[in-house]
C-alpha cells in the first residue's frame, strides 16, 4: 500500500504540510503513516524491528526478550493511537456526550500486551511476526511485561474489568487513578513465610503509557483560609495553602474488544512544583531544597498494600485528594472547553466513586464550584449530587473511613469547612423530617464524636451523591438494612443493586484459549460480547464427545498449571487429582485457615486409614496478606508448614498434596482459574461484599463450595443448587449465634476431629515441635473465633465429602461443570456496566466510526474471527 498522504513517510519524498498543523482554529486530520497502522504482515515486521531499533535504540543482535516486548508493544500502540484521538478529540469532544468519570484509588489491569492483541484482534499477526522477524515465540515476549500492579485485589480488579466493558460497549468513559511508582509488593515465600519485594514495575519503562505534561494541574494543602466580601458584595473563602504541588497525568489507551473505542485510563503522578523554593536554592542549601522535592513526590510512591482495611495514614489522604483533585479539575477543564457555564455539568459527566478513597471528590468538587468557578451554594450543591455515584465495597468496620479531624484540618482547612456545612445542612432537613430524634442525628452525622472527632468518609459520599450501591444483592440488602439504615430510611430512593461481573475477554478468551475455541466451534463467537449465549451449550451437555473433549482441556490445563508448580515451588502434583483452589487476599473473614482444617482432617484420615479408597486431591492457595496483618502472615506460614509435613509423608503419596503458589496477581490468576475443579469461597456469611474470583472459576467450569455469602447467592441461583456445594451458617444464623453469644470451646470439645486438628497446630506437629509458632492462630480461634470458623468446621467437611463423592462419578462431574459454564453469562462485566449506565450514569454508547480507506481497510482485518486462537 503506499498513500499519498501528504505528510513525510519513511523515504522522505514528501514535504510535511506543517502550516496546517499549527492552525488549530480548524480540524486537520492527520494523515496517518502506513508504518504505524498497517496491518499486513511485512509492514507489521518493518515496523516491530523499526521500533526495536529507534525506540529501543537496539539491533537484532543485541536486543534481549525484553527489547523485542517492547517494541512489539509499541507498535501495537501505534495502531491504537489514531481509533484513541477519533475517541477521545474527535467524536466525545466534538459531539459534546456524556462521559463517564470512574475515580478508583486503584487499577490491577494486569498485562497490556495480550489483552491488547486480543482486542484489536491481532494475536495471529503478532504470533507470525515475532516469530518471523526474531524467531522468538510470542509467548515468551508475553511473559516480558511486568504487570502494572495498581491495586490489592478485588476492587481494583474490578476497575479493570469496567473499563474493558466500557470501552467493548462503546461507552464514553475515562479513569482517573494514580501511577504509583510502587505498585503492589512482590511477594516471595521464605522458610515458608511471606516476605515483600518492592514492585519496581516502571523500571524497564512502560511503553503503553503516555505522559501529558500540558495537562498538568496544582494541588494545594496546609496552610489557613479567609473569608472576604467579592466586587459583588458576596462572601467569599480564599484558600492560602502552605504547599502546592503538581499532578502530571500519564494515559494509558483501553481498547474495546473488536470496537473502535479506545478510552483512557489517566493516572496522575505527583511533581514537585518548579518554583517550589528557589528562595532554598539560592541561600545554597541545595540539599534541603532536593529533600523538599522527594517529599512532594512522595504522594505518589507507594500504594498501600491493604484490602479491606483502612490504616489512618496522613500520606494516604494525601494520595486520595492528591488525584481526586487532579480529576475534578481535569473533568472541569474538559466540560469548559465546550461550556461557559455549570449548567450542563451533570449531563456530560456522571462521576463514580469506587468505595469511599475518592468521597473527598464531594467536598472537592464543592470548593471548585464554590470559590474557583463562584457558584452559589444550592447551585453548587444541586451539580455536585446529580454528578456523584458511590459504590460502597465493604461491610466490615474495620475498612470503614474515618479521619481525625486535627489531621483533616491541617492538611485540607477549606474541605473541612465545607464538610462542616454539608452536615449542617443535612442535619437541619434530617431535623425537621424526624424532629426530636437526637439518636438519628448523631448516627446519620458526618463527624463522629468521641475523644477524637472523625470525619465519616462513607457518610460524606451517601449525602454527596444522588446513587449509591451495593456489589451483590445480598451485600446491598446488608448495606440498607445493617450498615446504614438511616441512611435508607432518609434516602430510600438513591439505593440499588449493581451485583459485579467480570470480563470474560480476560478470564475466557486469553486466559482459557482451548475453552474458547471449543465454546466457539459450537456456538459462534458471539458469546465473546454477549456472555449470556453461553446457554447455548446446555444443549451438548448429553453429547458424550463434547464432554470429552471439555475434560481433556480441563485436563490440559491442570497439566499446564501441574507445571508451573513444579518450577514456582519445587512441588510435584498429579493432574488426576481433584484441584481444589483458594485464591484471594489472605484475610481471616475469608478463612483461609477454615480450609486449612479440612486438609488437616483429611491427612489425618488417610494416616488413620492408610488403605482407605480416597478421591486424590491438589489443596492450592494463593494470596498475598497485607505486611502489617501478622494473623495473615500466620496463615501463610501454616499452609506452608502443614504442606510441607503432608506433601513429605511417605504413607501420603500423591492423596494429598498441599501447595503455595507466591505472588498471586494478575498473570498468575490467568493460569489458575482455568485449572480449577473446586473453586473455594468459604466466607463468613455476610462478610464477603460480592467476590469475583467465584465468577471466574464458575465460567472457567469449576464447581464451587462456598457460603451462602456474597454474590454466591446468585450463582448458586443460576447454575443450579444441585450443581454447587452449600454449607455453613446464613447471615441471619451467624447474626443470631453472635448475639446469643459464641463458645468456639463448645465446638473444640464436643468434635474430635476438629480437636485433633487444632491440637495438632497447638502442639508443633506442623511446625517441627514449636508450640509457640502457631499460639496466636489457635488462641484466636479458641477464645474468640470472630469469623466463626469452628462453627462451620462439621458442615464444611460433610460438604467436602459430598463433593468426593460428585467427583467419583466423573460424567456427571462434567455435566455439572459445563453447566456451571454455560449459566455463568449474567457474570459478564457488561452486563453489571449496562445496569450502571441506565440506573445510575444515563449514557448512552457512542460508536466511532472510521473514515477513510486505509482506516476501513485495517479495521477489516482486525475483525478477522478469532485470529487469535
Ligand atoms: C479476581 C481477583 C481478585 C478477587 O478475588 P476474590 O476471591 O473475589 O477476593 C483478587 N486478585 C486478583 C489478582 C484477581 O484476579
Amino acid at each position: 500500500m503506499n498513500h499519498d498522504n501528504g505528510s513525510t513517510n519513511h523515504d522522505g519524498k514528501h514535504a510535511p504540510h506543517w502550516k496546517k498543523h499549527i492552525c488549530r482554529t480548524e480540524h486537520v486530520p492527520i494523515q496517518v503513516q502506513d508504518d504505524r497502522t498497517g496491518m499486513d504482515i511485512e509492514t507489521l515486521k518493518r515496523a516491530f524491528l523499526d521500533n526495536l531499533y529507534y525506540i529501543q535504540a537496539k539491533d537484532k543482535g543485541w536486543a534481549t526478550a525484553h527489547d523485542f516486548f517492547m517494541a512489539l508493544s509499541y507498535t501495537v500502540r501505534d495502531r491504537l493511537l489514531h481509533r484513541w484521538l477519533k475517541t477521545v478529540e474527535q467524536t466525545y469532544f466534538q459531539k459534546d456526550v456524556k462521559v463517564v468519570c470512574y475515580l478508583s484509588a486503584e487499577y490491577l489491569i494486569g498485562p497490556q500486551l495480550s489483552k491488547n492483541l486480543t482486542n484489536v484482534g491481532m494475536y495471529e499477526q503478532a504470533r507470525q511476526v515475532v516469530r518471523e522477524s526474531a524467531g522468538l515465540d510470542l509467548y515468551d515476549l508475553l511473559e516480558q511485561e511486568d504487570e502494572p500492579g495498581l491495586g490489592n485485589g478485588g476492587l481494583g480488579r474490578l476497575a479493570a474489568c469496567f473499563l474493558d466493558s466500557l470501552s467493548t460497549l462503546e461507552i464514553p468513559a475515562i479513569g482517573y487513578g494514580i501511577r504509583y511508582e510502587y505498585g503492589i509488593f512482590q511477594q516471595t515465600i521464605r522458610n515458608g513465610t511471606q516476605v515483600e519485594v518492592p514492585d519496581r514495575w516502571l523500571r524497564f519503562g512502560n511503553p503503553w503509557e503516555i505522559p501529558r505534561p500540558d495537562y498538568t494541574v496544582e494541588v494545594k494543602f496546609g496552610g489557613h483560609t479567609e473569608a472576604y466580601t467579592d466586587e459583588r458584595g458576596r462572601y467569599q473563602v480564599r484558600w492560602i495553602p502552605q504547599k502546592t504541588i503538581l499532578g502530571t497525568p500519564y494515559d494509558i489507551p483501553m481498547v474495546g474488544y473488536n470496537t473502535n473505542t479506545v478510552n483512557t485510563l489517566r493516572l496522575w503522578s505527583a511533581k514537585a512544583s518548579e518554583d517550589f523554593n528557589l528562595q532554598i536554592f539560592n541561600s545554597g542549601d541545595f540539599a534541603n531544597a532536593v529533600a523538599d522535592k522527594v517529599y512532594s513526590e512522595n504522594i505518589t510512591k507507594v500504594l498501600y498494600p491493604n484490602d479491606n482495611n483502612y490504616q489512618g495514614r496522613e500520606l494516604r489522604l494525601m494520595q486520595e485528594y492528591f488525584f481526586v483533585s487532579c480529576s475534578l479539575q481535569d473533568i472541569i477543564r474538559t466540560y469548559l472547553r465546550s461550556h461557559n457555564n455549570f449548567d450542563q455539568f451533570p449531563n456530560k459527566c456522571a462521576i463514580q466513586i469506587n468505595d469511599t478513597h475518592p468521597a473527598i471528590g464531594i467536598a472537592e468538587l464543592m470548593r471548585l464550584l464554590l470559590d474557583v468557578h463562584q457558584l452559589g451554594w444550592d447551585e453548587a450543591w444541586d451539580i455536585t449530587q446529580k454528578a456523584f455515584g458511590f459504590t460502597n465495597h465493604t461491610l466490615l468496620p474495620e475498612a470503614l473511613e474515618r479521619w481525625p479531624i486535627s489531621v483533616f484540618g491541617r492538611l485540607l482547612p477549606r474541605h473541612l469547612e465545607i464538610i462542616f456545612e454539608i452536615n449542617q445542612r443535612f442535619l437541619d432537613g434530617v431535623r425537621s423530617q424526624f424532629p426530636g430524634d437526637d439518636g438519628k442525628l448523631s448516627r446519620l452525622s458526618l463527624i463522629e464524636e468521641g475523644a477524637e472527632k472523625q470525619v465519616r468518609m462513607a457518610h460524606l459520599a451517601c449525602v454527596g451523591s444522588h446513587a449509591i450501591n451495593g456489589v451483590a444483592a445480598l451485600h446491598t440488602e446488608l448495606v440498607k438494612n445493617n450498615l446504614f439504615p438511616d441512611f435508607y430510611q432518609v434516602f430510600p430512593q438513591k439505593f440499588s443493586n449493581k451485583t459485579n461481573g467480570v470480563t470474560p475477554r480476560r478470564w475466557m478468551l486469553i486466559a482459557n484459549p482451548k475453552l474458547a475455541l471449543l465454546i466457539t466451534e459450537k456456538i459462534g463467537k458471539g458469546w465473546i460480547k454477549n456472555l449470556e449465549e453461553l446457554k447455548q451449550l446446555e444443549a451438548f451437555v448429553e453429547d458424550e464427545d463434547f464432554r470429552n473433549r471439555w475434560q481433556q482441556i480441563k485436563q490440559d490445563n491442570k497439566q499446564d498449571l501441574a507445571e508451573y508448580i513444579l518450577q514456582t515451588t519445587g512441588i510435584h502434583v498429579d493432574a488426576n487429582s481433584l484441584f481444589d483452589i483458594q485464591v484471594k487476599r489472605l484475610h481471616e473473614y475469608k478463612r483461609q485457615h477454615l480450609n486449612l482444617l479440612r486438609v488437616i482432617t483429611f491427612y489425618n484420615y488417610i494416616k488413620q486409614n492408610p488403605n482407605a479408597d480416597v478421591v486424590p486431591r491438589t489443596a492450592i492457595f494463593a494470596g498475598k496478606a497485607a505486611p502489617g496483618y501478622a494473623m495473615a502472615k500466620l496463615i501463610i506460614q501454616l499452609i506452608n508448614s502443614v504442606g510441607n509435613v503432608v506433601n513429605n509423608d511417605p504413607d501420603i503419596g500423591d492423596r494429598l498434596k498441599v501447595v503455595f503458589l507466591p505472588n498471586y496477581n494478575v498473570s498468575v490468576a490467568e493460569r489458575i482459574y482455568p485449572s480449577a475443579d473446586l473453586s473455594e469461597q468459604i466466607s463468613t456469611a455476610g462478610k464477603e461484599a460480592s467476590g469475583t474470583s467465584n465468577m471466574k472459576f464458575a465460567m472457567n467450569g469449576a464447581l464451587t463450595i462456598g457460603t451462602l455469602d456474597g454474590a454466591n447467592i446468585e450463582i448458586r441461583d443460576r447454575v443450579g443448587h444441585e450443581n454447587f456445594f452449600l454449607f455453613g451458617m446464613n447471615t441471619a444464623e451467624v447474626l443470631q449465634k453472635k448475639a446469643q453469644g459464641y463458645h468456639p470451646w463448645d465446638y473444640y470439645n464436643s468434635n474430635p476431629q476438629l480437636k485433633q486438628a487444632i491440637d495438632q497446630i497447638a502442639s508443633g506437629y506442623f511446625s517441627k515441635g514449636d508450640s509457640n509458632l502457631f499460639k496466636p492462630l489457635v488462641e484466636s480461634l479458641k477464645n474468640r473465633d470472630d469469623y466463626m470458623l469452628f462453627a462451620d468446621y462439621q458442615s464444611y467437611i460433610e460438604c467436602q465429602q459430598r463433593v468426593d463423592e460428585a467427583y467419583r462419578d466423573r460424567d456427571t462431574w462434567w455435566r455439572k461443570s459445563i453447566l456451571n459454564s454455560a449459566r455463568t453469562g449474567y457474570f459478564s462485566s457488561d452486563r453489571t456496566i449496562c445496569e450502571y449506565a441506565r440506573d445510575i450514569w444515563q449514557v448512552q454508547p457512542i460508536p466511532i466510526t472510521l473514515e477513510d480507506e486505509q482506516e476501513e481497510n485495517a479495521a477489516i482485518q482486525l475483525k478477522a474471527p478469532l485470529s487469535k486462537l
